[in-house]
C-alpha cells in the first residue's frame, strides 16, 4: 500500500461544509464512503480524517494527520502563544467569530479591572486566563463544556467569556458583549516534521491550492 496524506476536518458542525468546500475547491474529489471517520480522495493518495474539532490541534501536532482545518480560538486554546504562528501554514478567511466578554445586560462594566475578584464561565480557560494575566486582573475562571450563556442566570458566574458572531444568542439570555478577547477565523495548520518524502510533491501541490483559492474567495 502506497502512503497517503491525511487533512483532519471537522466531522460536523461550523467548520464543516466550508472545509470541504476548500477541499474541493482545491481540485480534491471527495470519496464520502461507508467510512465516517476516513474520506478518502478519489484522484489524489489524501483522505481525510473526519473527527471533533477539539482534537485536531493534537491530531496534527503528533502527526496523525500532516495537516489540519481547525478554528484559530481551538489552537490557541491547546498550545502557548509563542507556539501558534508556526504550527499555521494559512489563515483560511471563514469560521469569523469572536471571543468575548460578555455581562447581564443590567451590569456595569468600565474595562477589565470591573472583573476584579468576579467568577467568568468559559470554555476557553487557557485563552481567558492568558488575557486576564496581561490586564493584570485576578478572576475566578469557571470551565464549562457548553451552556456558557446560562452561567450568570444560574449565579454560576458573574461575566462570561464566549463565542459570539451575531449576538443573538447573547441577547436572548439577557446579556451584553463588553469587551473583545480574541478574534477568530478557521487556519490551515501543519505537523512539526515534514511530510514523507514520497508524498512531499501532493503536498507542496496542495498548499499551493489552498493559497490559490483562499486568495480567490478573501
Ligand atoms: P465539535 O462537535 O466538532 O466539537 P463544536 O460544537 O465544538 O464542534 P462548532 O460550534 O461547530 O464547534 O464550531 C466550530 C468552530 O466554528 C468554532 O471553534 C469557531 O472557530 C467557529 N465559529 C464560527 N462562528 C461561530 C459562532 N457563532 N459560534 C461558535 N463558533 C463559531
Ligand atoms: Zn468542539
Amino acid at each position: 500500500m502506497t502512503s497517503r496524506l491525511r487533512i483532519a476536518v471537522q466531522k460536523s458542525g461550523r467548520l464543516a461544509d466550508r472545509s470541504l468546500e476548500l477541499i474541493s475547491g482545491a481540485g480534491l474529489r471527495v470519496m464520502k464512503g461507508a467510512n465516517e471517520l476516513l474520506y478518502r480522495i478519489e484522484n489524489q493518495p489524501i483522505d481525510l480524517l473526519r473527527v471533533r474539532d477539539d482534537d485536531i490541534p493534537t491530531f496534527v501536532a503528533d502527526g496523525v494527520a500532516e495537516l489540519g482545518i481547525v478554528g484559530y480560538n481551538v489552537l490557541a486554546e491547546h498550545f502557548p502563544e509563542d507556539d501558534l504562528e508556526e504550527r499555521i501554514v494559512m489563515r483560511l478567511g471563514f469560521g469569523k467569530c469572536t471571543l468575548k466578554i460578555a455581562v447581564p445586560d443590567t451590569a456595569t462594566y468600565e474595562g477589565p479591572q470591573s472583573l476584579e475578584g468576579k467568577r467568568i464561565a468559559t470554555s476557553y480557560p487557557n485563552i481567558l486566563g492568558k488575557w486576564l494575566k496581561d490586564k493584570g486582573v485576578t478572576a475566578t475562571i469557571v470551565e464549562m463544556r457548553g451552556a456558557v450563556e446560562v452561567a450568570p442566570r444560574m449565579k454560576i458566574a458573574h461575566a462570561i467569556c464566549d463565542l459570539v458572531s451575531t449576538g443573538a444568542t447573547l441577547e436572548a439570555n439577557g446579556m451584553k458583549a463588553v469587551d473583545l478577547v480574541l478574534a477568530s477565523e478557521a487556519v490551515l495548520i501543519k505537523a512539526p516534521h515534514a511530510p514523507p518524502a514520497d508524498l512531499e510533491h501532493v503536498y507542496d501541490m496542495l498548499l499551493r491550492r489552498f493559497d490559490g483559492v483562499t486568495a480567490s474567495t478573501g
